[in-house]
């Protein structure tokens, strides 16, 4: 082949699957394991995710305290190790994860076409957060009160003095009162580039690449384009990580289902069946709501969206961590909802870290769940407060797993809710992080399709 050609698909890291057929490879070669991954991730990822989801569970379940077929502390054993590949997995994509949010949100605003363009993108996207975390809000307000799940819980069962377990220390995250904002603000505004990355200060980074990617914007293209030119090397790069890592995916998925289930088991879900139905109903409902937001604006059947994107849906469904589903929700847009590059950049990654529908309803209902249960009445100022508090933190949640039910614990102080009610809703969260999630991921790649669609192109 022609240096000179070879040196340009490298620069571009467009390696066709003709041209990787064409080419004498070595299976150790990393082209060809390149290509590997680029055909998994792009044909069989979610076949690939569902059997092993199922498979991870069926055996978990045979080992797992529901069946017991062995003694639990093997069963537990086994389900450490068995999780081993997905902590590796989850690792992987959590080195690369804060420098691709970062320089992804930079390029998405820098591909825009002028500051107008941008201030319409950016205004658009603010209004349609607000608009869709309300919304999931207002179906968990209607749901919690008109199934009220607190009323099927017996008194006897609650343990109101354990809250040592509780994940409550690495709460980062408390809505200031009026007198506080001041101060919030400064806390909340970076000043610090490097300390936020050590940090993994999600939101402090996400300001940080707006107020870059504007800059960029304004200051002469000729000096501009190295700049960027050096950002999307470092995209390319960390793409190329994330495929690497998606390799391990089933596998990863398959022993994280097996120590899940092996934890738990069925059981636990059974007894707060009620809260557990509630929080899923609201989810269905708030991505039947999704599926009418892609059809009004995109023309696009529920069938050819969730086929579009059930990659994306099954990795959140199965790692409860939207940061982690990130990386693939942005090639899921570009390249299968052929969101234009630009508007996916900018979109996604700001969408994984500020826009978290599912966890606001989750966050809203396990409130009203808990205030039924310990008889706590929450009046209209106590709604408003806790609609305000949800949608501010669900700006403030971290994209992992679990994040949800440590900023609860705030809410839930905020409201004077017993703390120890997490107690006894821990036991089921995992799944529901799970959906959640799911829920989550599904809202950001709403809102690309949305802002694709909405806001225009000259
Ligand atoms: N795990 C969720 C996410 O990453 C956050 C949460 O716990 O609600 O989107």
């Amino acid at each position: 082949m022609n240096k000179k050609r070879e040196v340009k698909k490298i620069k571009s890291g467009n390696y066709s699957k003709e041209e990787h057929s064409k080419e004498p490879i070595s299976p150790t070669h990393p082209k060809h394991l390149y290509g590997r991954i680029h055909a998994l991730v792009e044909h069989k990822l979610w076949l690939q995710v569902i059997f092993a989801l199922f498979f991870g569970i069926g055996i978990g379940l045979l080992i797992g305290p529901d069946i017991g077929l062995i003694d639990f502390e093997i069963s537990k054993l086994i389900g450490e190790w068995a999780s081993l590949p997905g902590i590796l997995f989850l690792k992987i994509i959590q080195i690369v994860v804060i420098p691709l949010i970062f320089v992804s949100i930079i390029i998405g605003i820098t591909g825009a076409k002028n500051l107008r363009q941008l201030k319409q993108m950016g205004l658009t996207l603010a209004g349609y957060f607000i608009f869709t975390t309300i919304v999931a809000v207002t179906i968990a307000i209607l749901l919690a009160s008109t199934i009220q799940p607190g009323k099927y819980i017996s008194q006897d069962s609650i343990n109101l003095t354990d809250t040592a377990n509780l994940p409550l220390s690495d709460v980062s995250f408390s809505m200031p009162s009026f007198n506080e904002i001041p101060s919030f603000i400064d806390r909340v505004f970076p000043t610090n580039l490097v300390g936020s990355m050590v940090y993994g200060e999600l939101l402090a980074i996400v300001f940080f690449a707006i107020i870059f990617g504007i800059a960029l914007i304004a200051i002469n293209p000729r000096k501009a384009r190295p700049l960027i030119s050096l950002l999307s090397a470092v995209q390319s790069l960390c793409m190329t990580i994330i495929k690497w890592a998606m390799f391990l995916a089933p596998i990863a998925v398959f022993g994280m289902m097996i120590k899940l289930t092996t934890e738990f088991g069925i059981s636990t879900l059974l007894g707060l069946g009620a809260y557990v139905l509630t929080v899923l109903i609201g989810l269905l409902i708030l991505i039947i709501f999704y599926f009418i937001i892609v059809y009004i604006f995109a023309k696009k059947t529920p069938r050819e969206f969730i086929k579009q994107i059930r990659d994306a849906q099954l990795l959140a469904f199965s790692t409860s961590s939207s940061a982690a589903v990130m990386p693939l929700s942005m090639k899921v847009a570009e390249e299968k909802l052929k969101v234009k590059p630009a508007v996916a950049q900018f979109v996604i990654p700001t969408g994984a870290v500020i826009n978290m529908d599912g966890t606001a309803l989750y966050q809203v209902i396990a409130t009203m769940f808990l205030a039924q249960v310990f008889g706590v009445s929450l009046g209209i100022t106590a709604l408003l407060l806790l609609i305000v508090t949800v949608v501010g933190a669900s700006i403030g949640t971290p994209s992992t797993p679990g994040a949800g039910i440590a900023i609860l614990a705030m809410i839930l102080t905020g409201l004077g809710i017993p703390l120890a009610g997490i107690a006894l809703i821990l036991g089921v969260d995992r799944i529901l992080d799970m959906s959640r999630t799911t829920v989550n991921v599904t809202g950001d790649l709403t809102a690309s399709v949305f802002i694709d669609k909405v806001v225009k192109s000259t």
